[in-house]
């Protein structure tokens, strides 16, 4: 307990709620920008289980935000999720830390979800966010948005049948296009820091039991326009007939929202999510592509890359593949096609 000493000297937590915190367990989906703040800041804070969930793979360009990754884990081809957990493992050895490299989707939010006290959201889209408000909502468990682009950030806390929902205030995702995205606007990293900061305090008040100091509002901030907003929204939870919350319709979780194929925000770059009822065989893939590929096809146990039509791809063990040089969904189609194929 002495590696918490100043934690639990802090009134909120004391040893009694240093003891929960060491109980609890929560997921975190998303380890990029906001999740790797808020997976150093929590597993230093002891709390005993903590699940990281990412699909994606360390990129140079990361390390000016992702705060657990360096240059050896993007030399490395690591996937995030393992990355994270290997640095995570030398900072808390004491606690368990469980990596999951893949795309969280309606078929397995819900075991992610269902054995854990606390979700975090840590990604970049607002699919995600549904699904998790979906799968949080009918589990009855508390999880805590987060967003953040440019200089601007967002949280807001949902405890289920106390506050309103992601749904409640934001009943529809943007449109393709009609949003700034970190390609578009970029992103300061201070502007994670302190979106990250406010979810991992509103983590431990609830975890700690604490849920008289949780954030009711959504938090707006502006760290360049130096603009700190509250908008109150614990109104609507009576005032909305949200289709989540009140209505019991979880349109996500029954795979009727959403696709399988995603733009990736900050990046020229689609995902194409084809499952197969087995993993890839790299071994054999990397001896069809040796043919077409521009330059060498490289593969280790997490992803298999290659160059082929002026794109870089990276193809993963559940079938899925990033491909890079298009931002355009139906060619990222037909390219998968073209090169990985069904
Ligand atoms: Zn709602």
């Amino acid at each position: 307990m002495e590696r918490y000493s100043r934690q639990m000297r802090f009134h909120g937590v004391g040893e009694a709620g240093q003891k929960k915190l060491l109980a609890s367990r929560i997921t975190l989906c998303g380890c990029g920008a906001l999740g790797t703040v808020l997976a150093n800041t929590l597993v230093r804070a002891g709390v005993g289980f903590v699940r990281i969930i990412d699909r994606d793979f360390i990129e140079h360009h990361n390390l000016q935000r992702q705060v657990l990754f360096d240059e050896d884990d993007v030399a490395s081809n690591l996937p995030k999720a393992e990355a994270a957990a290997n640095k995570l493992r030398r900072i808390n050895s004491e606690i368990t830390i469980e990596s999951i490299v893949t795309d969280i989707d309606h078929t397995n939010i819900v075991d992610f979800v269902k054995d854990v006290d606390l979700v975090l959201d840590g990604t970049d889209n607002f699919e995600v966010r549904y699904l998790v408000n979906d799968a949080a909502i009918k589990l009855n468990k508390p999880w805590v948005y987060g967003g953040a682009i440019g200089s601007v950030g967002q949280t807001m806390t949902i405890i289920p049948g106390q506050t309103p929902c992601l749904r409640c205030v934001v009943e529809a995702s943007p449109a393709p296009g009609m949003a700034d995205t970190c390609e578009t606007a970029g992103v300061l990293s201070p502007t994670i820091n302190v979106i990250a900061s406010i979810q991992a305090t509103e983590a431990i008040k609830i975890l700690t039991g604490h849920l008289e100091a949780i954030n009711r509002d959504l938090v707006y901030i502006d760290v360049w326009d130096n603009e700190f907003r509250r908008f109150k929204i614990s109104k609507l939870k009576d005032k909305v007939d949200c289709p989540c919350c009140k209505q019991h319709n979880f349109e996500w979780l029954e795979g009727k929202m959403g696709v399988h194929t995603t733009s990736l925000c900050g990046r020229n770059a689609v995902q194409v999510a084809h499952r197969t009822a087995n993993q890839l065989n790299f071994g054999t893939l990397a001896e069809v592509l040796k043919g077409v590929s521009q330059g060498e096809v490289t593969h280790n146990k997490f992803m298999l890359r290659f160059a082929a039509d002026g794109h870089d791809f990276t193809v993963f063990p559940d079938g899925r593949a990033i491909i890079k040089g298009t931002s355009d969904i139906d060619r990222a189609k037909t390219l998968y096609a073209k090169y990985i194929g069904h």
